[in-house]
């Protein structure tokens, strides 16, 4: 086929104006300095009609389980003049890049220094985690958590005052009303948006400030139900966040099981738990209009103190959200998961060195029988779920 000059210009301008960035209706910044390849799908009419008409575009997402700071893991990231926790994730920053967005568990709230750090039960951490975590790669963070209340009103407003000056996206805890009213939209740069919710079970106790219900969403059917339809509308995909479930449960609950069923019932593309500390099965779910649900039950720990084996082991699951341009449907597919381990050395009785390490590159002697532990991961993740890939090809 041979294109006229004049047509040739005019692909030419619909394939500029295709690939001119959307504009963010939160944050335009939320992946700068991530790999955003743009991977478009072809179709079979023909190679330079496909490069100027896609059939489809795509991006990916991660999510890692839960950051869980105990003194143990701050004081080993004290420096002379504060915190550096960057070395903590360093050999996990290349997989946490890598998807267009990566989401995180913000359990321990990071309320700062100037109200003094704390530990198990009552937590509170150093303003460097947050610009750790950015600077490794996360985008957003859940902070709907059973520890959200711990330090109060003043460590959430401080955490989110934090999040803003360095453009943290944050969801599940807000510093008003209005901010909560307005539901976090990632827009990225291929042209898929994606909404975020976050919800927890409780907060160990602590009541809510009076009036202030918009400091933590908690598991209110109603209430989940009306931010669903308000992401289904704004967004192209919703990922919700529960944090739920038996801690050290590896198997997702009865009750884990409903409120999954719930969001798949109401066309939520994604689910992903956390408290548990432990990795739960994976699974797709059917919803009621026969739509498919990716429900992570629960990702485990991801960084935290916590010293018995399946509370180290933990990672990072990444899928695919694909778009057709020609429908605007919407697919989530290809899950796959890198399983991680917290390593540490005990020095003069104190735990010293903490790091993430790809399970896959964890050696012998950093833990025993490690091959064997790998394997038995990996079957239990993907024992509902048996497409599941695993990150660990290197
Ligand atoms: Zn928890």
């Amino acid at each position: 086929m041979r294109i006229q000059p004049l047509i040739y210009v005019l692909l030419w301008l619909l394939i500029m104006a295709a690939c001119t960035p959307s504009p963010s209706n939160y944050n335009a910044n939320n992946h700068q300095g991530k790999n955003n390849p743009m991977d478009v799908k072809k179709g079979d009419t023909g190679v330079l009609f496909e490069s100027f008409f896609p059939g489809s575009i795509e991006i990916s997402i991660g999510a890692i389980g839960d950051l869980l700071i105990h003194n143990r893991v701050y004081e080993d990231a004290a420096t002379e003049d504060g915190y550096d926790f960057t070395p903590m994730f360093e050999p996990v920053t290349s997989y946490l890049q890598g998807p267009t967005i990566t989401i995180a568990n913000q359990e321990t709230v990071i309320g700062g220094e100037d109200i003094g750090l704390s530990s198990y039960p009552r937590f509170n951490s150093p303003y460097a985690l947050a610009d750790a975590i950015q600077q490794s790669g996360v985008d957003l963070v859940t902070m709907a958590n059973n520890h959200i209340l711990d330090r109060g009103e003043t460590a959430i407003q401080n955490a989110i005052r934090y999040y803003e000056k360095i453009g943290m996206e944050y969801t599940g805890s807000f510093k008003s009303r209005e901010d909560r009213n307005q539901i976090r939209v990632i827009e990225t740069d291929e042209g898929i948006s994606v909404a975020f919710l976050s919800y927890t079970y409780g907060t160990n106790g602590i009541p809510t400030p009076a009036g202030k219900d918009y400091l933590v969403n908690r598991m209110d059917w109603e209430q989940i139900k009306q931010d669903v339809q308000k992401a289904e509308k704004l967004a192209d995909v919703t990922v919700l966040s529960y944090h739920f479930g038996s801690e050290y449960e590896r198997f997702a609950s009865s009750e884990q099981k409903q409120l999954a069923q719930y969001a798949a019932n109401m066309g939520v593309e994604v689910v992903i738990g956390h408290h548990p500390h432990v990795l739960q099965p994976l699974e797709w779910l059917e919803g009621k209009d026969g739509n498919q649900t990716l429900v992570a039950y629960s990702l485990g720990n991801f960084l935290s103190g916590q010293n018995t084996l399946y509370r180290r082991i933990g990672g990072m699951l990444q899928f695919s959200i694909e778009k057709d341009l020609q429908d605007q449907h919407v697919k989530v597919h290809s899950p796959a998961f890198l399983p991680t381990f917290v390593d540490y050395q005990i020095k003069n009785g104190r735990m010293t060195g903490f790091k993430v390490l790809p399970l896959h590159k964890v050696s012998e002697s950093q833990l025993s029988h490690v091959n064997k532990h790998q394997n038995e991961i990996k079957e239990h993740l993907s024992r509902r779920l048996s497409e599941l890939q695993f990150l660990d090809k290197e």
